[in-house]
C-alpha cells in the first residue's frame, strides 16, 4: 500500500480524523498537518515518528486556510473529514441549524478542497467524508443529509478537474459509526436512556438496524480511507465509497 509523505486531516483531533491521522502515521506518511477546532485534543493525540503541524481553527473560517496555504507545504494526501450533525424535521428546522450546518459541512469542505487542491502534488490522493445519509433521504436529518449530498458532488467535480495532473478525489460515505459525534445530538441522549444510560448498548441498538447488524469503529473507515489514498487504489476517483454495513440495500 504506497504512500506518500505529506498528509492532511480536517476534523483530525477525534472520531475517524483522529483515526485517520494515527493510521496514516503508521503507515509511514512522515509528516501530517492536522486541522480541528479543539486544540487540546489534537495535541493529545499520538503520533510517534511523525512531524505534527497543527492549525487549530474552523474548518469554515477562510482565514484558517489562507495560513494553511502558507505554511503547509506540499502534500500527497489529503483526508478532509470535519464535520458537524444536528437534525429536525424540516418544518420544524431552525435557519440557524441550517445555516451551521451549511457553514460547517459544505463552506469548510469547500475551502478545505479549495486549499489541498492548491497545495496538491501531481499524482496527489484526496478522500471526503460524506455519510449514507448524502445518499439515502433520512427524515430529521434535512440540513446534514443536504451537505453530505453536496460534498459527495463536490468529490466529483474536483475529481475531473485534478485528473489532468493525476489528482484523484473519492469520497467515502459512513453509515453508523462508533465515534463522539453522537454524544452531541440531543436524541442520542434519548436512546442511550433506553438502554439504561449504557452508551455502548444504544449503539449496539442502532447498529443492529442494518444488515451486518453493527456499527463500524473509527479505525476500520480509517482502513479503508487510506486504501483509497493509497496506490493501490490508482485507477480509482470520483466514486463514493459506502461503509454502511449494509444499510443502502
Ligand atoms: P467527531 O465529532 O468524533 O469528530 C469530528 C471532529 O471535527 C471533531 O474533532 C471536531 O472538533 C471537528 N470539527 C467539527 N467542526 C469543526 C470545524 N468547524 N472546524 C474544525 N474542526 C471541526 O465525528 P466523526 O464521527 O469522527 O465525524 C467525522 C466525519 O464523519 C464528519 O464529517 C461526519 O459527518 C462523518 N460521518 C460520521 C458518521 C458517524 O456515524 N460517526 C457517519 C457518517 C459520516
Amino acid at each position: 500500500m504506497g504512500m506518500g509523505r505529506n498528509a492532511l486531516v480536517t476534523g483530525a483531533a477525534s472520531g475517524i480524523g483522529a483515526a485517520c491521522a494515527m493510521l496514516l502515521a503508521e503507515r509511514g506518511v512522515g509528516r501530517l498537518v492536522l486541522v480541528d477546532l479543539d486544540g487540546a485534543a489534537l495535541d493529545a493525540l499520538d503520533l510517534p515518528g511523525c512531524e505534527v503541524l497543527r492549525f487549530i481553527g474552523d474548518v469554515a473560517d477562510p482565514a484558517l486556510w489562507e495560513r494553511i496555504e502558507v505554511e503547509a507545504g506540499p502534500l500527497d494526501h489529503a483526508v478532509l473529514n470535519a464535520g458537524i450533525g444536528r437534525g429536525a424535521p424540516i418544518a420544524n428546522l431552525s435557519f440557524e441549524t441550517w445555516r451551521e450546518l451549511m457553514t460547517v459541512n459544505l463552506d469548510g469542505m469547500f475551502l478545505s478542497l479549495k486549499t489541498a487542491l492548491r497545495l496538491a502534488a501531481d499524482g496527489a490522493s484526496l478522500v471526503l467524508t460524506a455519510s449514507v445519509a448524502g445518499i439515502k433521504p433520512e427524515i430529521g436529518n434535512a440540513a446534514y443529509s443536504t451537505s453530505k449530498a453536496a460534498v459527495i458532488q463536490l468529490a466529483k467535480v474536483a475529481a475531473k478537474e485534478g485528473a489532468a495532473r493525476g489528482i484523484r478525489v473519492n469520497a467515502i460515505a459512513p453509515g453508523g459509526v462508533d465515534t463522539p459525534i453522537w454524544d452531541k445530538m440531543p436524541f442520542f441522549a434519548g436512546i442511550v436512556a433506553q438502554h439504561g444510560g449504557d452508551r455502548a448498548e444504544a449503539l449496539a441498538a442502532m447498529g443492529k438496524g442494518t444488515p451486518l447488524g453493527r456499527f463500524a469503529s473509527a479505525a476500520e473507515i480509517a482502513a479503508q480511507v487510506a486504501f483509497l489514498l493509497s496506490d493501490d487504489a490508482a485507477t480509482i476517483t470520483g466514486t463514493v465509497l459506502v461503509s454502511d454495513g449494509g444499510y443502502l440495500l
